[in-house]
C-alpha cells in the first residue's frame, strides 16, 4: 500500500501515518523527521537545511529530492510506504511521479487532511516532540501527554517544543503552506486515488483510507 498524506502543518499527518504504519506494516517516510535528524547529526544536508526549517520556510526542492530519489528502493519500503510531508511543492509532486513511474510503483491513495486554522494553531502550540533523534515520538499536552510529564514514554528522553513551533514560525509555516503546498490539492484532485477528509481524530481517517484502498483494488 502506498499513500501520500497532504494537509497543513498540524493537520495530524504524523499521527495518521503512525496509525497506518501499525495497522498495515508500511513504512512512514517523514521528510521533516529525516531533516531534523540530519540537523541533529550536523551533516552537510542538515547544515544546509537548518535555517529554512527554523524560519518555517521550505527547504529547497533539490535537497529534498536528493533524500527521496533512492528512498523507495530500501528494504523497509517492501510492503509500501506512507509519505508524510512530501511532496510539498508542485515540482516535488512532478518529480515523485517520475521517480515512481521509473520504479513501476503506483500510489493507492492521496489523502488530504482538512483542518481549520483554529485547530491547527491549538495543535501546533500544544505539541511536544521527543528530543532523541532516533525516536522523535510526538505528544500533545492535552490529548496525548506522556505518562510522566516531560519524559518520552518510548525512550525516556526529555520531550521538547520544536524551534519551529514558536508563534512567528507557526504563522510563517502556515503562509508557506498556503503559497507552496495548498496548490497540490488542485494538482491531485482529479486523480481517482484522491480523497479529502476532515482530520478530527486519526482512527476514522485511517479507516476511510483503508476502505478507499480496498475499494480501488477490487
Ligand atoms: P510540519 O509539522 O510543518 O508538517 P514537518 O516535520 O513535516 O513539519 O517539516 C518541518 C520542516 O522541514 C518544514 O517546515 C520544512 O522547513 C522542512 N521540510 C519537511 N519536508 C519538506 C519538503 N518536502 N520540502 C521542503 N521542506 C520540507
Ligand atoms: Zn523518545
Amino acid at each position: 500500500m502506498r499513500i501520500i498524506l497532504l494537509g497543513p502543518p498540524g493537520a495530524g499527518k504524523g499521527t495518521v501515518a503512525e496509525l497506518l504504519t501499525v495497522r498495515h506494516g508500511i513504512k512512514q517516510i517523514s521528510t521533516g523527521d529525516i531533516l531534523r535528524s540530519e540537523v541533529k547529526n550536523g551533516t552537510e544536508l542538515g547544515t544546509a537545511a537548518e535555517g529554512y526549517m527554523r524560519r518555517g520556510e521550505l527547504v529547497p526542492d533539490s535537497l529534498i529530492l536528493k533524500i527521496m530519489e533512492n528512498r523507495f528502493l530500501e528494504e523497509d519500503c517492501r510492503k509500501g510506504f506512507i509519505l508524510d510531508g512530501f511532496p510539498r511543492t508542485i515540482l516535488q509532486a512532478q518529480s515523485l511521479k517520475t521517480i515512481l513511474a521509473g520504479l513501476s510503483m503506483k500510489i493507492d491513495a492521496v489523502v488530504n487532511l482538512e483542518a481549520s486554522d483554529d485547530l491547527i494553531l491549538r495543535r501546533l502550540t500544544s505539541r511536544r516532540t521527543c528530543s532523541n533523534p532516533g525516536c522523535q515520538a510526538i505528544y500533545n499536552i492535552y490529548t496525548k501527554p506522556p505518562k510522566v510529564e516531560g519524559i518520552c514514554d518510548r525512550c525516556g528522553s526529555p520531550t521538547i517544543q520544536r524551534d519551529d513551533e514558536t508563534p512567528e514560525a507557526i504563522r510563517q509555516r502556515l503562509a508557506t503552506y498556503q503559497e507552496k503546498t495548498a496548490p497540490l490539492i488542485d494538482y491531485y484532485k482529479n486523480d481517482p486515488a484522491f480523497l479529502s477528509i476532515p482530520s478530527l481524530t486519526p482512527e476514522p481517517v485511517a479507516d476511510e483510507i483503508a476502505r478507499l484502498v480496498s475499494e480501488r483494488s477490487r
